[in-house]
């Protein structure tokens, strides 16, 4: 049990599961098989750093390996445990069958407070920590592909495949061990942004059907609509940015974990984010008024609500308070079993996290493809795409001009159109259409069937329906 009396997070994933799991004609035992975790590995290694030996414990938790590799982040932070790692192990493979990435579900954690320690000790604990899991087959390739979460990113994914690369100088698929490097160690552009840009994608969709917007008392497009969002770290800066920048949202608050920024006439979130970077939170940033009491910030009116910190943020104890009428989340698990069931009656509609924020996942698979083609996308096609349109605007041209028609393209058409598609391009179309293609499968489950009442259970019972169907297919 949790704070509020509430089941800890593993549970509360396995709740989720089994109120959807009833919707579907399984037997008990492949029910059973889908929701427990297979194994979760535990390792205790002992660094030297500042003249001392530091023993710390890191996990990797494999939840279904109905198909491999499996996948799934590694997370440094201090709360990280068992539960936590086994709870978003179980997601990932939920996730990865919602967005149709061809993986299993895997995550990872390290007890460690990332801003305690300086990038060279860093990089020796997590070499260390690599080491662990590459000899057991934790990392690699084809079998177990970790990528960034919360405390981790583009640096520690970079060091993390540069040790796997070492330990196996003969494996010519070395860089598709782990996801989400830097382009110039054999990531893929686009990655670091993937998670807000799917968010952004996700709420897209969501405000294209007039039937949902409806369930949750909204109306319009995004343009206007006024947001909350906690946490501006990769997922909820990214979010924000885009979400301000490109559809015209208001960020009217953002909660960090040293309290919380308002400002009515919309946050400025790049200014804000430097500030964040420079001062190690929001206190004291001028061009907002500040707020203590971050967390109370979650239950201040807006239009959508993008918790994108951390779990178990809205629960039994605030969910009631909870004015926002659509919740976007774009962090793992940041509504309880509980908060969810408070908020379900009084009409909010959720964006399960399964869902908003797979946008990772998504791209972090357009990575490994890339990694195991040895080539990046777009390299083979792009100019004779650009050499067709040419064809055909200069065809336009001198029919124009021919005939005396006097045509004149609109400015900025040509340069536009005559671009063909680079890798940020092909990212970003691969993972709208995924977004879009997922929102809809939701969707479909949520209207087309009397007994489902939410989008949770609709993403549940699609990833259910998917993961059962290949282990049917094996013969399990
Ligand atoms: P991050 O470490 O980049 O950012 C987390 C942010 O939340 C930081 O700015 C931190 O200061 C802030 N924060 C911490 N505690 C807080 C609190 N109590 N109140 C308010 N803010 C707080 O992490 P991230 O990668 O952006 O991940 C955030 C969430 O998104 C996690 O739940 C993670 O599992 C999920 N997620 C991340 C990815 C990804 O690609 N990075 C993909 C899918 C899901």
């Amino acid at each position: 049990m949790s704070v509020h009396g509430e089941p800890s997070f593993r549970e509360s994933v396995d709740l989720m599961f089994n109120r959807a799991v009833r919707h579907l004609d399984l037997s008990p035992g492949l029910e059973e098989k889908i929701r427990v975790c297979n194994s979760t590995y535990t390792v205790r290694f002992g660094v030297r750093l500042r003249g001392a030996i530091h023993t710390f414990t890191g996990y990797r938790s494999v939840h279904s390996e109905h198909m491999e590799p499996v996948k799934g982040g590694i997370r440094y932070a201090l709360s990280v445990s068992q539960d936590e790692v086994e709870a978003l192990a179980a997601l990932m493979t939920y996730k990865c069958a919602i967005v149709e990435a061809p993986f299993g579900g895997s995550k990872g954690g390290l007890c460690i407070d990332p801003r305690q320690w300086d990038a060279h000790e860093l990089e020796q604990i997590t070499r260390r920590f690599a080491y662990e899991l590459i000899k057991r087959d934790l990392i690699n390739p084809s079998q177990n592909v970790p990528a960034p979460d919360m405390g981790t990113g583009e640096r520690e994914m970079a060091w993390i495949a540069d040790q796997y690369a070492r330990m196996n100088t003969t494996d010519i698929n070395a860089r598709a061990c782990v996801t989400g490097k830097p382009p110039h160690a054999g990531g893929i552009q686009g990655r670091v942004e993937a998670t807000g840009r799917g968010v952004q994608y996700a709420l897209r969709e969501f405000f294209r059907h007039a039937e949902d917007k409806a369930k949750a008392g909204l109306s319009g497009g995004l343009e206007g609509k006024t947001a909350i969002v906690q946490g501006l770290g990769n997922v909820g800066y990214h979010a924000a940015k885009f979400l301000s920048e490109e559809d015209g949202v208001r960020i009217v608050a953002v909660i960090e974990h040293d309290g919380g920024v308002v400002s009515e006439s919309g946050l400025d979130i790049e200014d804000l984010r430097q500030w964040i970077t420079q001062n190690r939170g929001v206190r004291g940033y001028p061009r907002a008024t500040f707020v203590e009491n971050g967390a109370s910030l979650l239950e201040a009116p807006c239009d959508i609500l993008i918790p994108a910190a951390m779990e178990g943020v809205i629960h039994r104890g605030n969910a009631a308070n909870v004015k926002a009428p659509l919740i976007v989340e774009a962090a793992n698990g940041p509504v309880t079993f509980g908060g969810d069931e408070i908020l379900r009656r009084k009409g909010v509609v959720i964006i399960p996290d399964m869902y908003a924020n797979a946008g990772g996942v998504t791209v972090s698979y357009f990575e490994w493809v890339k990694n195991l083609s040895h080539i990046r996308f777009g390299r083979m096609q792009r100019r004779q795409e650009e050499a067709r349109h040419e064809l055909l605007v200069q065809e336009l041209e001198r029919l124009s001009a021919d005939k005396g028609l006097g045509w004149t393209l609109s400015p900025g058409f040509k340069e536009r159109y005559l671009r063909g598609a680079g890798e940020l391009e092909l990212v970003r179309s691969g993972l709208d259409d995924t977004m879009r293609g997922a929102y809809n499968a939701m969707r479909e489950v949520w209207h087309g069937r009397n007994d489902v009442e939410d989008l949770r259970v609709a993403a549940y019972i699609v990833a259910i329906s998917r993961v059962a169907q290949t282990y049917q297919s094996k013969g399990l």
